[in-house]
């Protein structure tokens, strides 16, 4: 089923480009992580609204019988109350119809491991001037890791299709035409819309273990490949098995890869990320990465306990830059920090206090540190704006 198209039906006679609110009009529908919609604010800021059921039991700014509006973005909360607020007067009377609709099209597949088709697999993200597409062949991921911030809002994506409740890790949705759909649409790519191509964690790792069996994020990054004037691509992953992949990203024009290293220490990784690479195997990957010529890039989200100056040391060996950010909450995680050993590292607090001493640590040995999306080496013609610090 079309959920962009059901969307779209949900708050008609509003159509891509119209107006909801003064100076606030719809930019795009999507549905990868549930579905959401896209205002443009008249300041250039965006704000997103996420379409829910009332089911899952999300936060909310608004609601109507079966369904919740929350919102996301840089945009002040009183619009994005405004803007929940006006869409759930508006679709008060279809939003039986849209949840019923949602779960009819999921509830008669749902293996933990289902194959699905798309129609469109690059999403627009981001803000004016950094522009970049998400690109997920997978939704879901067999890592698992608990405090993962993907998991909740793909519940709830999950349950409005009707969809059993499955634990986070357990189950996956393959996107098994992604490759062609992804041709198809950089072909049809104006050359003003070449953003990077970015392979992230917002919904899946692209090489979490099934990828060693299926191969969709290969042929992908085949299919960005053949493309006529491939755009930067860039992936982040937990897993070492992005190292089979290097002689093709290191034949695009600019390919960067960032690993996650949230702690130097692998105890503390095995007690909360037991099922994803070792650090060792991990900061190998790094240096693979760069022999092979591709750009090594690292991300240090959550914050976790380890020694600081041995993981600022550990980064500085092998990467230029590190993205660095702190827990977003603790998703299905609890347990994990009740542990007496690593309660403290779950306050806020404690994750700030860490990410400040590692940012001064890695200036100490000269080592970028960037916020956002993007990494700041990107090739010169089509690095954006970025917020450094
Ligand atoms: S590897 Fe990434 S996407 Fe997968 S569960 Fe862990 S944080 Fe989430």
């Amino acid at each position: 089923m079309d959920v962009r198209a059901r969307l779209l039906e949900l708050i008609a006679p509003i159509a891509i480009g119209d107006e909801l609110a003064p100076g606030a009009r719809l930019a795009r529908v999507s549905d990868d992580l549930g579905p959401r919609l896209t205002f443009a604010l008249a300041d250039g800021a965006e704000v997103d609204v996420e379409v829910s059921p009332a089911t899952a039991g999300l936060r909310h700014a608004a609601r109507t019988a079966h369904l919740t509006l929350a919102y996301r973005g840089r945009a002040a909360s009183a619009v994005g109350a405004a803007l929940c607020a006006i869409l759930a007067a508006r679709i008060g009377d279809r939003d039986a119809g849209f949840v019923a609709a949602l779960a009819a099209a999921g509830a008669a597949d749902a293996p933990r491991v289902r194959e699905v088709s798309v129609d469109h697999l690059l999403e627009l993200a981001g803000p004016p001037g950094a522009r970049f597409y998400t690109c997920s062949p997978y939704v879901g991921c067999l890592i698992g890791c608990r405090f993962c911030y993907a998991q909740e809002r793909l519940a709830a994506g999950r349950a409005a299709a009707g969809l059993p409740l499955a634990p986070w890790g357990s189950w996956v949705d393959v996107r098994a035409n992604a490759a062609a759909v992804l041709a198809d649409e950089l072909a049809r790519l104006p050359p003003h819309a070449r953003h990077p191509i970015k392979f992230c964690p917002i919904v899946s790792d692209p090489y979490h273990a099934i990828e060693a069996r299926l191969g969709l994020t290969r042929a992908c990054l085949a299919a960005i490949a053949a493309a006529a004037a491939p755009p930067p691509v860039l992936l982040l992953t937990r897993a070492a098995l992005v190292t089979r992949d290097l002689d093709l990203l290191a034949a695009l024009p600019w390919a960067g890869v960032g690993v996650s290293l949230p702690t130097i220490d692998d105890e503390v990784r095995a007690h909360f990320e037991p099922r994803a690479a070792p650090i060792a195997a991990r900061l190998a990957t790094l240096a693979a990465i760069r022999a092979a010529g591709v750009a090594p890039i690292a991300v240090v989200q959550p914050m976790l306990p380890g020694p600081v100056d041995a993981l600022a040391d550990a980064l500085a060996a092998h990467v230029d830059s590190v993205s660095l950010d702190v827990l977003r909450g603790e998703g299905s995680a609890g347990p994990l920090f009740d542990d007496p050993r690593f309660a403290a590292a779950r306050d806020e607090g404690w994750q700030q206090a860490r990410l400040a001493a590692l940012t001064a640590a890695l200036a100490d040995r000269g080592v970028a540190v960037w916020t956002g999306e993007l990494p700041p080496n990107l090739p010169p013609t089509l690095a954006p704006t970025l917020a450094t610090h």
